[in-house]
């Protein structure tokens, strides 16, 4: 199926499928969700053409993802519903570093299954006391006679518990190393050592802790070459990026869709709200910066699609969009009144869903450093 049709179909079905299952618990959602993307062939856009994923048209290089096919799809899955967008990007996100660093075998054995929605992906880079700094990762692998020794917690990994496997970036320097360096590793989840605790946040979203107490793996689990491990992970959050930003305009598209309804079919002092100029203000402000948000998305897509590094222009995509889609949500919040925060309205649920999208994949503040950096460089302007 085109990609066109893949999202007309979303288009199509997913206010019903979600209805089935939306008011199931967290883990449950889940697992629906991750059905649901399956059945309708979304989960193979997430795996290269090359490793058994969707046939891309040429929008990318067939031994990669596709941007452009991610935030498309971002865009209309965050529209429908937050569960949705989370369980396709994680599938794309957990298996980046097996394609670009797997053996054949291991990419044979995974990725087929990854793009059919039947193994669950994760990405496992935050601890502690390592956030937006990955250089503090402090889990640690160590070499034995026949392969790797794994000890050390993650925490905030989306699909924490769900996971088949986890791609995981650890320190195979010494702990007292005067340059550390790392390695990622391929991690499956029934690996003996290896437990997960769950925790919520505040919008429904399969995440928690994973410890990792004495875990032993193969040679074979070590993806790209030892102290590759920070370039898969940066080249992972770096092909991904783009979509967090499409995501945010999908959340603040429906928002401004359930805000335009409202202000039309609600009347107060006699006349319809969306009579009030200063509410009108408010809606060509709204609409105006989300389509400067989606030509930022379009951009950076088109860039690294072609092959471009494009740090910049995906830093300012995800900055402007997730800042613009927080903003756009309160805006709709207010529009609808005390209905904007009554459980069970999609612009409460909007509100609570985009929050995150500022602070995950390089907070707000991590991307204006990237946009300075390449700014003040800049010999041009
Ligand atoms: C819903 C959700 C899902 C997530 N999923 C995953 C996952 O699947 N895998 C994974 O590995 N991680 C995941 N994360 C973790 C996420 O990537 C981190 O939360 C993020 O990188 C920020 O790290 P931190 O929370 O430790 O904040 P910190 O790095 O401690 O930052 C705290 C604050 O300080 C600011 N700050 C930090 N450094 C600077 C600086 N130099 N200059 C100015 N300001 C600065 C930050 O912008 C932030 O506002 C997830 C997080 C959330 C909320």
């Amino acid at each position: 199926m085109s990609l066109e049709d893949l999202i007309e179909r979303i288009r199509r079905e997913a206010a019903d499928q979600c209805a089935a299952w939306s008011a199931a618990d967290e883990s449950t959602q889940a697992r629906e969700a991750l059905k649901t993307l399956s059945a309708w062939g979304a989960t193979a856009w997430t795996v290269p053409m090359r490793d058994g994923g969707a046939d891309n048209g040429g929008l990318s290089p067939a031994d990669t993802v596709s941007v452009r096919a991610m935030a498309s799809l971002r865009d209309e899955l965050a529209y429908q519903h937050g569960m949705l967008d989370v369980m396709l990007v994680m599938q794309g996100l957990g298996s980046f570093a097996v394609a670009c660093g797997g053996s054949a075998s291991l990419r044979e054995e995974l990725l087929p299954d990854v793009a059919a929605g039947k193994r669950v992906a994760a990405f496992a880079l935050t601890e502690e006391g390592a956030g937006s700094s990955l250089s503090e990762v402090a889990t640690q692998a160590e070499r034995t006679a026949d392969g790797w020794v794994l000890t050390g917690s993650k925490t905030f990994i989306s699909n924490a518990g769900l996971a088949d496997f986890y791609s995981v970036l650890a320190r195979t320097s010494p702990a007292d190393a005067e340059r550390p360096s790392f390695s990622m590793f391929y991690v499956p989840a029934a690996s003996s050592g290896l437990r997960t605790v769950n925790f919520e946040v505040m919008a429904p979203h399969p995440i928690g802790e994973v410890h990792f107490d004495g875990v032993a793996l193969p040679e074979s689990s070590l993806l790209g070459k030892e102290g590759q491990g920070l370039d898969l992970a940066l080249g992972t959050l770096a092909r991904f990026r783009t979509s967090v930003a499409a995501a945010a305009n999908g959340f603040a598209r429906r928002a401004l869709w359930e805000s335009k309804q409202h202000l039309q079919s609600r009347s107060q002092f006699g006349k319809p709200l969306a009579a009030n100029q200063g509410l009108r203000f408010d809606l060509a402000e709204m609409d105006t910066r989300l389509r400067a948000a989606q030509l930022l998305v379009e951009e950076a897509a088109a860039c690294v699609d072609n092959g471009e590094a494009a740090v910049a222009e995906v830093a300012r995509a995800k900055l402007f969009a997730t800042e613009t889609a927080s903003w756009i949500c309160d805006r709709a919040v207010q529009h609808l009144g005390g209905l904007g925060v009554k459980r069970g309205n999609i612009v409460e649920r909007l509100y609570r869903e985009v929050r995150a999208l500022r602070i995950y994949e390089g907070t707000s503040e991590i991307q204006k450093l990237i946009i300075a950096k390449d700014f003040l460089a800049r010999d041009e302007f």
